[in-house]
């Protein structure tokens, strides 16, 4: 597939004087990995947000799978999901239990043999029968990635995917995300802090900075326009350009 499935134009989300995503435009084809990189406060998760339609825009036109996330996002949401360390699952829930509940809200039949399935793919059977509260962070975070596979989505949105994992199960879930998608040609676009990953994952990488788009790419390509040897290198040249962190205040 090469249509864009995720089309942003204009897309501007402000807090009062605060202006987290300013007015940016981006495409994401079909069965891409794309990546948005920045520091912390450049407006990387509040731009996921308005895309899965959790936040409306404060301006500008968003569509996912040709329909208009504003108006028509539940005509779309059912072919979508995320996984985010920011948003929990109810933590006095076993694992089993949360994984029923959201093929239920997703309206996925044979409830339990898919989330049978997904616990075994996602090495989490062991603890199937335990509360959310009582796992590790890592061990967390394989479960929101169980969350986000129920519905077999076509689009994947991913906040930091693997922030909380050794390196060893992060290298593992990546390859299991690439398995996913090299199998469903579902599009994938991730957040993330772990420039290796970005390197490794990504066929287009989109910096933000201060909520805007200042760079896009394919690793290579941003590597070489910065010449630089790795993509944190090109990070660190933006990031530090204008010396800060963070949104800027609206004019
Ligand atoms: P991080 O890497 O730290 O997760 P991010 O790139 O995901 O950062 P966002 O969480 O999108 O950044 O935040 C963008 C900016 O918007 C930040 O300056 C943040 O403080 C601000 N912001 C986000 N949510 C709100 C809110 N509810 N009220 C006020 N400001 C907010």
């Amino acid at each position: 597939m090469d249509a864009a499935v995720i089309r942003v134009e204009g897309l501007t989300k402000r807090y009062g004087d605060v202006v987290a995503v300013d007015a940016i435009d981006f495409e994401v084809k079909g069965g891409a990995t794309a990546a948005l990189l920045g520091a912390n406060g450049a407006g990387k998760t509040t731009t996921l947000a308005m895309i899965l339609g959790l936040l409306l825009p404060t301006a500008g036109t968003l569509s996912v799978l040709g329909q208009d996330m504003v108006r028509h996002r539940y005509r779309v949401l059912s072919r979508m999901n995320f996984s985010s360390p920011y948003i929990d699952l109810p933590r006095r829930l076993t694992v089993a239990e949360n994984l029923t509940v959201y093929a239920r809200l997703y309206g996925i039949g044979r409830t339990r043999p898919r989330v049978r399935q997904l616990c075994e793919e996602l090495a989490i059977t062991d603890f199937m029968d335990r509360t959310l509260g009582t796992l590790s962070a890592g061990q967390r975070s394989r479960v929101a990635l169980a969350k986000a596979l129920l519905n077999e989505p076509e689009i994947l949105l991913l906040d930091e995917p693997t922030a909380s994992l050794d390196p060893d199960v992060a290298d593992w879930v990546r390859q299991y995300l690439l398995a996913y998608q090299a199998r469903t040609g579902a599009t994938i676009l991730l957040a993330s802090h772990n420039m290796a990953e970005v390197e490794r994952m990504c066929t287009d990488v989109m910096i933000m900075r201060r909520g805007a788009i200042v760079d896009r790419g394919t690793p290579a390509e941003l590597i070489q326009r910065h010449g630089r040897q790795t993509l944190e290198e090109v990070f660190l040249d933006i990031v530090r350009h204008d010396g800060g962190e963070g949104a800027r205040a609206a004019q």
